[in-house]
């Protein structure tokens, strides 16, 4: 969310645009325009050369309607309060996309976790999460990873809790270590969601995969392991790339080749048997399908003009700026919005988290099928709305969450 806009207003202009087209009760937009909560922290932890040193700390809960609030936690230099309180409020659409029982939320602290021992970030953690603690738990607000923080992070935030409370609380928090509750499938589930909303489009399109080359952008967890499950299935993918660079090989490049280069060379630009591009000619290199999973603002107003794939599936958060989104739209290019595309996340975290309050553990198989069942319905949702209002699949996902938590909202009524 980092860029030219500030991401809480773009995130509130979306909210208004729909609210027009849908013709939102008045009062509800209102209550949809604010976050239930946001809390900032000081974070005082002990450096490991002895000194003090105070971080701040944000978590935001947007709303809590259908359910307790769900995201992630970041860390990193340029978290601001306005980027945790469009991130909670992008997570109150797509849990709602998916319709999983979940309102949205976000957490992030101002930190270089780089600069950072393990033990820092252990003390930093422990002490932002008993700052946060009235906060969270299992019914009220669930936190899980984001930027910069990992399962590790997610195993000190159940213990810190679960001390606090005098038991263990594995539905504290989701993106857990397998042995303490962790889901199997949560690691591939992003992708897996991209993997199977891409598939959903191409039956809708009547595009045969099979025949299409594809472009992925970050290799990471959700870039690297859909290529790796792409290639699986037997479709083509003709560049990637990392940080670093990209490469290309219009004859396809074998994912497990390239991790091999990535593990030995630190980059996938260590892979041999193809060109060396940019990020910037990974983005507009000749494909059909183009999947940014790295960053947010990757696709601008200065390369949406160049950019070549009839299909874009966003897997990162926010890779499109407004301005670009509009360049594509005429361009007549197909984009599967982030709500949609990257929920497989979230929707894996919301088994792990069911899955910790019965205590009752799934194969991974069931896990996966139950995914594919969720996100081919949220999918065919959005579809059909994009059809009938003839907006674009952005602003059918939209739609639909918000309609969805406007219904919500309407029911309960208002307390007191
Ligand atoms: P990650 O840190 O595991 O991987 C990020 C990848 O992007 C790395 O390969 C990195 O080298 C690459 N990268 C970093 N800067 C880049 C740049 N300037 N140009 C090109 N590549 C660059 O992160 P991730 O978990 O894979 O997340 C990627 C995106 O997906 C983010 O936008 C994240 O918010 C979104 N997302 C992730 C999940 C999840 O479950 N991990 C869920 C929903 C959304």
């Amino acid at each position: 969310m980092r860029g030219k806009f500030n991401p809480w207003q773009m995130t509130l202009s979306q909210l208004d645009e729909v609210a027009r087209e849908i013709d939102l009760d008045e009062s509800i937009h209102q209550i949809l325009r604010y976050p239930k909560r946001c809390l900032t922290v000081s974070i005082p932890i002990q450096m490991n050369n002895g000194k003090i040193k105070v971080f701040t700390g944000f978590r935001v809960q947007h709303n809590v309607t259908r359910g307790p609030a769900k995201g992630g936690i970041r860390y990193h230099p340029s978290v601001t309060l306005d980027e945790i309180k469009a991130l909670a409020m992008l997570m109150t659409w797509k849990c709602a996309v998916v319709n999983i029982p979940y309102g949205g939320a976000k957490g992030g602290i101002v930190c270089e976790p780089r600069k950072l021992s393990l033990k820092e970030v252990e003390r930093l953690t422990r002490r932002y999460i008993s700052e946060i603690i009235s906060f969270i738990g299992p019914e009220r607000d669930i936190p899980a990873p984001d930027v910069n923080t990992n399962p590790q992070v997610m195993a000190w935030i159940m213990d810190t809790y679960s001390m606090d409370v005098g038991y263990s609380v594995p539905g504290v928090v989701t993106g857990k270590p397998i042995s303490i509750g962790g889901s199997l499938g949560r690691n591939t589930a992003t992708a897996r969601g991209v993997m199977f909303t891409l598939m959903n489009a191409a039956k809708k399109l009547k595009l045969d995969l099979f025949e299409k080359t594809i472009a992925i952008q970050g290799y990471g967890n959700v870039g690297g392991n859909l290529a790796h499950l792409l290639s699986d299935e037997g479709y083509k993918i003709i560049a990637i790339s990392d940080v670093e660079g990209g490469i290309y090989n219009p004859k396809g490049l074998d994912p497990i080749k390239v991790s091999l280069a990535l593990k030995e060379s630190g980059s996938v630009v260590g892979f041999k048997n193809a060109d060396k591009i940019t990020n910037q000619e990974l983005l507009t290199v000749d494909c059909d399908v183009l999947v940014p999973a790295a960053l947010e603002n990757q696709i601008d107003e200065d390369n949406a003009d160049k950019i070549k794939a009839k299909v874009i599936v966003e897997a990162a958060n926010a890779p499109i700026t407004p301005q670009a989104d509009k360049i594509l739209e005429g361009r007549g290019i197909f984009i599967i919005p982030d709500i949609l595309a990257n929920a497989g996340g979230v929707t894996v975290s919301y088994f792990e988290w069911v899955q910790g309050l019965q205590a009752y553990f799934w194969t991974e198989r069931e896990v996966n099928l139950r995914l594919r069942d969720i996100m081919q319905k949220a999918f065919d949702k959005v579809y059909r709305i994009c059809g009938e209002r003839k907006v674009t699949m952005r602003k059918a996902a939209y739609i639909l969450a918000i309609e969805r938590v406007a219904e919500a909202t309407r029911v309960r009524g208002l307390y007191p």
